[in-house]
């Protein structure tokens, strides 16, 4: 799933960085109506990551690609992701693994000088699903 093309998103900024990383985690939607996904079971999340910005940092960079990677699956690789705080009462599915990916990337984006901005998280659940989370400054429509 590397190397795809990602649907992208339309912004004003001179920088656009993507960086593509997976993860291997288990977990379990807690409802009644989920279906066989009650059942604990695991995925290789394929992740995208688009980060915008204007300014570079002293070593020419909008945000390290080995920082963006480490913050996200350093925390959740191997894990059941029902029991990582990030999910506590919550429900890990796709749309919130998303979401709550966004969250950790942006509170970690916004402590650099520079400013960069998450437009963009891409989940990759299975083979046929995919949900993306467009963050709130780049949606239209
Ligand atoms: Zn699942």
């Amino acid at each position: 799933m590397f190397q795809q093309m990602y649907p992208s998103i339309n912004h004003k900024y001179s920088f656009e960085l993507n960086k593509d990383f997976n993860f291997s985690a288990a977990h379990y939607i807690p409802s009644e109506d989920a279906g066989k996904c009650m059942r604990t079971h695991g995925h290789t999340y394929f992740v995208n990551l688009t980060i915008v910005g204007d300014e570079l940092d002293h070593n020419g960079f909008l945000v390290n690609f080995s920082e963006l990677k480490q913050l996200v699956h350093g925390q959740f690789d191997h894990h059941l992701l029902n029991d990582l705080p990030a999910f506590e009462g919550t429900s890990p599915s796709t749309e919130i693994v998303a979401q709550t990916v966004y969250e950790m990337v942006q509170e970690h984006l916004d402590q650099r000088d520079n400013q960069p901005k998450c437009a963009q998280v891409f989940v990759r659940e299975t083979p046929t699903s995919y949900v993306r989370y467009i963050a709130k400054e780049f949606r239209h429509g």
